[in-house]
């Protein structure tokens, strides 16, 4: 029987690794296959985890869970052998004749350690560029999220390569001694706090990180935008997940002239999505657990509330809730809301708006809805974050083109797409040289006429 203490399943993907067998381009395909195999024969039973965990829709499993991992194998195993094949770059004088070029390798056993909020793209979006890389991959989900995590260890297993592929489960001591262990690259998704703790242990072994992390991400709306596409689509960006999304819309800035009609259609578009008691929604979902409902309850208090606002803990469910105009420094508006509550702040120009976002943090996502270009130039220009989407709300995740990862406060490195081959990969740069002609120039006695050649070459 093989061991299965937290050191022996890091030795074994390590030996697996060193092997040299999930280099070929032909296992890593078949292991993006099998991704991809195991979403499709357990989507019930990943959709029913993911139920009870998050009362999500079967519909919203599909959208940003399995549906999602699938669409990103796919596009892996499509694009592999453009991304594995080395890149020619030009060789200048100096180094004449020679040819340069950039060889992705594989980095070797890498972590990955997510959250509990879509608690399973966040363990096997990582995964997916991990394994179209080349790695080992020890896949930590969240334990709050204990039943999805359950069936990721119950059924990952069964498709993936034993060999290089292993699930932790487990909490605070688990990751702990995860963390004790030597890795090649960890990417951990989750909350600044436990960033700093990754980071921290990740140092011992100058390991390098990938650090996806939250933060308040503004929503600024002119008075220029289309009120009603914009309060549709700030409506699903906020409540999809129960607000529960790292991308969603945290607090609204709003031009004082279309306010009341922003707030008018977004209400009238939260009860055409969820009804009159969204409770009864089957597409509404509950909070992680009673301990995060609570807080909610906490963050309401002495708040002017114009929708929603009613907080059940035993039953872990906050309905869809509008504030207006908080104070700045009320406790909503000091850290990530990270539930269903959108405070809607009321500016009397877009430059305050501009003002207010950069005085804060740099957010994880930005969305601004305007038809003038002057104001997307400014928010371009002057704002920073790390994704920005111009008249729309979290729909940007969908592309992958777009590399996804924050800045500052919100994160650090990338992922999705080629952009997670690229993080779970070493760019080996590689120059080969002719032995056909070699320049004395370089080589002592260093002369004057030397150093005027020099020049003329660099
Ligand atoms: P969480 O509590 O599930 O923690 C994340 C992981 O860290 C878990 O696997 C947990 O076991 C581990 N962990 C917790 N405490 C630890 C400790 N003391 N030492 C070592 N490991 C520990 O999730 P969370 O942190 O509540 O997640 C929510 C946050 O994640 C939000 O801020 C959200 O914005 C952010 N998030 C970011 C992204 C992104 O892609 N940038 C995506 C989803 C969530």
């Amino acid at each position: 029987m093989t061991d299965s203490t937290i050191p022996a399943i890091v030795d074994r993907l390590r030996h697996t690794f060193d092997s040299g067998k999930t280099r070929p381009i032909e296992w890593r395909v078949a292991q993006l296959g099998e991704i991809q195999r195991a979403l499709r024969e357990h989507e019930t039973d990943f959709a029913e985890a993911l139920h009870k965990d998050l009362g999500k829709s079967r519909f919203e499993a599909m959208l940003a869970e399995t549906g999602w991992v699938t669409a990103e194998a796919k596009y892996a195993i499509k694009h592999l052998k453009g991304w594995m094949a080395p890149t020619r770059v030009s060789t200048p004088m100096m180094t004449q004749p020679g040819r340069s070029s950039i060889q992705p390798e594989p980095k070797g056993v890498v972590l990955v350690i997510a959250p509990w909020n879509y608690p399973l793209s966040m363990v096997m979006c990582p995964l997916v560029g991990a394994v179209a890389a080349g790695n080992c991959v020890v896949m930590k989900p969240s334990e709050i999220s204990s039943h999805t995590s359950a069936a990721l260890a119950a059924i990952l297993p069964r498709y993936l390569d034993p060999d290089a592929f292993a699930v932790v489960e487990g909490a605070i001591p688990e990751t702990t001694e995860l963390l004790e262990q030597r890795f090649d690259h960890i990417l951990y998704t989750g909350n600044e706090h436990v960033g700093r703790i990754v980071m921290t242990a990740a140092a011992k072994h100058l390991t390098p990180v990938t650090l996806e992390l939250g933060g308040k991400s503004p929503c600024l709306i002119d008075r220029s935008a289309d009120i009603e596409v914009a309060a549709t689509r700030v409506a699903w960006g906020k409540f999809i997940n129960a607000g529960q999304t790292c991308v969603a819309p945290d607090h609204v800035l709003v031009h004082r002239e279309v306010a009341q009609q922003f707030i008018d259609t977004l209400t009238r578009k939260v009860k055409d999505f969820y009804g009159e008691d969204p409770e009864q929604s089957p597409d509404y979902c509950r909070i992680a657990s009673e301990r995060h409902a609570a807080r909610f309850a906490e963050l309401l208090k002495g708040q002017k509330i114009h929708l929603g606002g009613r907080v059940d803990v035993a039953k872990r469910y906050v309905e869809p809730t509008i504030v207006l105009d908080p104070a700045p420094d009320s406790p909503l508006m000091a850290d990530e809301i990270f539930g269903p509550i959108l405070p809607i702040i009321t500016v009397d120009e877009m430059h305050h708006a501009i003002k207010f976002v950069a005085d804060r943090p740099k957010p994880l996502a930005l969305y601004v809805f305007t038809k003038s270009a002057a104001l997307e130039e400014a928010v371009l220009s002057k704002l920073s974050a790390g994704s920005v989407c111009i008249n729309d709300a979290v729909i940007f995740m969908a592309s992958p083109e777009l590399p996804f990862g924050g800045v500052g406060n919100s994160g650090m490195g990338r992922y999705t797409g080629w952009y997670g081959f690229e993080t779970f990969s070493h760019m080996k740069p590689v120059m080969k040289r002719s032995f056909r002609f070699d320049a004395p120039l370089r080589y002592p006695p260093y002369t004057e006429r030397k150093a005027k050649l020099l020049k003329m070459v660099m």
